[in-house]
């Protein structure tokens, strides 16, 4: 997926991450993984 972080970098993360997925600008936890599925905390721009 194609997202954006509330600082304005975008980055592309798969929705099933297993790892917390962080912001490389900002370092913000955008995506979490709880119990398998990725919790989104970011704005989805695209689903690829
Ligand atoms: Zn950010």
């Amino acid at each position: 997926m194609h997202v954006e972080c509330d600082c304005g970098a975008d980055a592309i993360v798969y929705g099933d991450a297993k790892m917390p997925v962080k912001c490389v600008k900002c370092g913000k936890v955008i995506i979490n993984p709880q119990g398998g599925r990725g919790r989104i905390d970011c704005k989805i721009i695209e689903v690829l």
